[in-house]
C-alpha cells in the first residue's frame, strides 16, 4: 500500500494546503479517504482526478467532505471529454441521509453505504470500522492488504477501543487537535498524549499526527507524543508519502 497525505489541517486549510484527505494506492487502484477543503487542488500533484476509483467518507463535517461536490463535477467533465468511462464510487455511512443523498450524481458517480458491522472490501483494500466519539456519527477505518495495515482514527475524542482497533498497525494516522495540556473531549477530539497512548499500547510501527490545530507550534505535538511513544512520530504534511 502507498499512502500520500493530501490534506492534514483541522477545520480549514492554511494557504496552499488542504483539510483531511489521504490517498491510498495499491495495484493501480486509488482510494481517497475523506475529501476536505482544498483537497482536489493538492491531489492533482499526484494523479489526475479521473484516476480516482473511489472515495470513502468518515463523517459529514465540512473539513472532511468540502470538495466532494467539485470531485463529482470533475468526473462529469471527464466523462464528457472521454477521459474516463469509469463511474466514481463514493462510500459514506447511512446515518445522516440528507448528507448521504448528496454523494450520488448518477451515472458518473455511484454512492454506496458502508456497514460498520461487517468487514468490507473496496478495490484491493479490506476495511474494518470503529464508531468514534465525535459530535456527529463518525467512523475510524482500518485498511489492510497483503498483511499490512493502516489505521485512520478520523475525528474522535479518546476511547480505549482504539488500542485494539489499531493493534500492530504499520501506520496509525491519528487526529491530534490539541496539545498535551488541553482536554479535547468536550470538542470530540484528542490531544497529543492520547494519540501517543494509543500508538504505544497498540504497538504500531509509525504514528502520524494529523488534523492539526491552527494555534501553537505543531512541532510541540511531536515532542509531547515522543515522551510517551518510542516508535517513529511524524507530523502530517502535504505530500508526505509512505510505502508499507
Ligand atoms: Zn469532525
Amino acid at each position: 500500500m502507498k499512502l500520500t497525505v493530501i490534506g492534514h489541517w483541522g477545520a480549514y486549510p492554511k494557504a496552499g494546503n488542504a483539510t483531511s484527505c489521504y490517498l491510498l494506492e495499491r495495484d493501480g487502484f486509488r482510494l481517497l479517504v475523506d475529501c476536505g477543503s482544498g483537497a482536489l487542488s493538492q491531489l492533482q500533484h499526484y494523479c489526475s482526478l479521473a484516476e480516482i476509483d473511489a472515495v470513502i467518507i468518515s463523517h459529514y463535517h465540512h473539513d472532511h467532505i468540502a470538495d466532494i461536490g467539485s470531485l463529482q463535477y470533475s468526473r462529469l467533465i471527464d466523462f464528457q471529454l472521454n477521459n474516463t468511462n469509469k463511474a466514481l464510487s463514493i462510500y459514506g455511512h447511512p446515518y445522516d441521509q440528507a448528507e448521504f443523498q448528496k454523494l450520488a450524481k448518477p451515472p458518473h458517480v455511484l454512492s454506496f453505504i458502508y456497514n460498520e458491522v461487517h468487514d468490507s472490501k473496496i478495490g484491493p483494500f479490506r476495511i474494518t470500522y470503529l464508531e468514534t466519539d465525535h459530535k456527529v456519527r463518525c467512523y475510524a477505518m482500518r485498511f489492510e492488504a497483503e498483511g499490512k495495515s493502516i489505521v485512520y482514527t478520523a475525528d474522535s475524542s479518546y476511547k480505549e477501543e482504539f488500542h485494539s482497533f489499531a493493534k500492530d498497525a504499520d501506520i496509525l494516522i491519528c487526529e491530534t487537535s490539541f496539545y498535551a495540556h488541553q482536554d479535547g473531549k468536550p470538542y470530540g477530539h484528542m490531544n497529543s498524549t492520547e494519540a501517543a497512548l494509543i500508538a504505544r499500547d497498540a504497538g504500531v510501527k509509525k504514528l502520524i499526527l494529523t488534523h492539526l490545530p491552527h494555534f501553537g507550534d505543531p512541532v510541540q505535538l511531536v515532542n509531547e507524543a515522543k515522551s510517551i511513544f518510542n516508535g517513529e512520530v511524524t507530523l502530517a504534511q502535504k505530500g508526505l508519502r509512505f510505502d508499507v
